[in-house]
């Protein structure tokens, strides 16, 4: 693009503005016909002002792209953390929810094994209540004087039943250690409503 000058002419004092290169100069008038009666006027070619604002605009827009470019960092940075921060949130909890299925599945098996075993035990106990209740109907059902050596058996019985009867105590301990605790609660309440 050629500059822009401003010319005079010195006879009939028009004034123009032509495009040329740096290196012409315009003399004649094409309005009057002067010969060497043009003066170029001492002004700022707009081409530079063009320049000028041009080099100004690109300086500006090349700042815009370094903030926006600067935004996008910091707004991705701030993803990347947040992407972080959830997914260790995420493995944590997964963590917790998978001990905390052991730990249901343990309690559970543990629950099953003592049930299955208690039922065990109550089935032998049945069996130990028949055989007494037998025998004592059938002492009952004698119609003779009761002998020493009948009524010894039932009294033997009666006292093996007895101690017998103490290899179930696995049972009520299931409950025992229950009451245990309240009772010592209770009676802590109580010590401390009396001072
Ligand atoms: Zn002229």
């Amino acid at each position: 693009m050629m500059p822009r000058y401003k010319y005079r002419c010195a006879q009939c004092e028009i004034s123009k503005a032509v495009f040329h290169l740096i290196s012409e100069t315009l003399s004649d008038c094409d309005e009057c016909g002067g010969v060497e009666t043009m003066e170029k006027l001492v002004s700022t070619p707009h081409i530079k002002k063009d320049t000028i604002i041009e080099k100004q605009k690109i300086g500006e827009i090349t700042k815009e792209h370094i903030e926006a470019n600067r935004e996008i960092l910091e707004q991705q940075k701030q993803e990347a953390k947040e992407e972080n921060r959830l997914e260790i949130i995420l493995s944590a909890s997964l963590t917790l929810s998978v001990i905390f299925n052991i730990g249901i599945f343990v309690y559970a098996r543990a629950a099953i094994a003592r049930l299955l075993s208690v039922s065990d035990e109550l089935g032998d106990l049945q069996q130990m209540v028949d055989s007494f209740a037998k025998h004592v109907k059938a002492v009952y059902e004698l119609e003779m004087f009761y002998g020493d050596q009948t009524l010894e058996h039932l009294l033997n019985h009666a006292v093996s039943f007895n101690e017998q009867l103490g290899t179930f105590e696995y049972i009520y301990e299931l409950t025992e250690e229950e009451a245990d605790i309240v009772d010592h609660d209770e009676e802590e309440e109580i010590a401390e409503g009396t001072q």
